[in-house]
């Protein structure tokens, strides 16, 4: 099993008319939905994703990590994109719903997880480029493996001088759907020639660490652990905001800041953190004709530890501290 779709039983939908309220939402078998051809989404892509997991926890339990870290980030990119707010109680719900009726598709502990995928959109008819009059809000899951073939194996990267993720003023600290569609042909590119993903620089100055596809770039250096500044082009990750606070408990300076990519190169260790992919490991990154392997294409040892208590966390093998694990009943 992979990072593929696969259909569960059944879903969560609501609707809002523009400048009303949200509807109570209701759970239905997973179907496709109906929309005009003149949907906002369709049209001017007027629409939001968020990505989590559930997963069986140590206890036997089902756990969602941090869902309130979703709920909020979604009401971020829906004042952005002009999408009314979903309340942070109905998303949660929402969630709780979706997981709890699809409970039968969450894997044995360690294998896997039920991946979450909440979708916010214009779903009303518009014609000129305008805020849809009507909204749609779903939930539904499906059950994946690990996001990079491997596991925690070292992945090679490549850094683009060609493409750029977001630039400033835009979109890119949202999960706007369109953001993505623009990273497919630069992403198959880069894995034709044998690499898992695509680095992107700032698409100001080209030379500072963005992003690694759809997930957060740390490097470590002499201990000292660095990951770029959010400066609204970059997608604020839970694991993100989790790894730097995991990372200060062990002991580590934790800088967000600009990331020049000769600091990235010149490091003695670098990962990537997501909820798909949860944190993967950099064996290799070519820039231009450079290439530098990290820890003779091993795991290195801060990569590995960080790794090892967020997993442990989030599926409840040590205690939970700070609270970040919610059971769905
Ligand atoms: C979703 C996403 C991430 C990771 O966010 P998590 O909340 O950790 O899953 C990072 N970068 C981009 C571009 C994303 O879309």
């Amino acid at each position: 099993m992979i990072f593929s779709f696969t259909k569960t039983d059944r879903m969560y939908i609501a609707h809002c008319k523009e400048g009303g309220e949200w509807q109570s939402g209701v759970m239905q078998d997973f179907q496709n939905l109906s929309m005009s051809p003149a949907a906002g989404v369709l049209n001017y892509g007027q629409g939001l994703f968020e990505g989590m997991k559930a997963q069986r926890a140590a206890d036997g339990s089902i756990v969602l990590f941090r869902p309130e870290c979703n709920a909020r980030r979604m009401q971020d990119g829906a004042r952005r994109l002009g999408v009314p707010v979903v309340p942070e109680e109905m998303f949660l719900d929402a969630i709780h719903q979706t997981v709890s009726e699809n409970s039968r598709w969450v894997p044995p502990m360690g294998k896997g997880a039920l991946y979450v995928r909440p979708l916010l959109m214009g779903s009303g008819e518009v014609l000129g480029v305008a805020p849809a009059p009507e909204y749609t809000f779903v939930v539904y899951g499906a059950p994946v493996g690990p996001y990079f073939k491997g596991g925690l194996k070292p992945i090679s990267l490549k850094i683009s001088d060609e493409f750029h993720r977001a630039a400033p003023g835009g979109s890119g600290g949202v999960k706007a759907i369109g953001n993505y569609a623009p990273g497919m042909v630069p992403s198959r590119e880069a894995k034709r020639l044998g690499f898992a993903e695509i680095i992107y620089l700032d698409a100001v100055h080209h030379r500072y660490v963005e992003e690694v596809g759809a997930a957060n770039f740390f490097c470590v250096k002499d201990g000292v652990v660095s990951t770029p500044e959010l400066t609204g082009t970059i997608l604020p990750g839970v694991t993100r905001a989790s790894v730097i606070e995991i990372a200060r408990d062990m002991g580590h300076e934790v800088r967000e800041e600009k990331v020049d990519v000769s600091y990235a190169l010149s490091a003695d260790e670098c990962f990537c953190a997501g909820t798909a992919a949860v944190i993967a490991s950099i064996g290799s990154i070519q820039h231009g004709d450079r290439a530098v392997e990290y820890c003779d294409g091993q795991v290195g040892p801060v990569t590995r530890r960080i790794h090892d208590t967020l997993t442990a966390i989030q599926q409840r093998r040590i205690p939970d501290e700070r609270g970040w694990t919610v059971a769905v009943e």
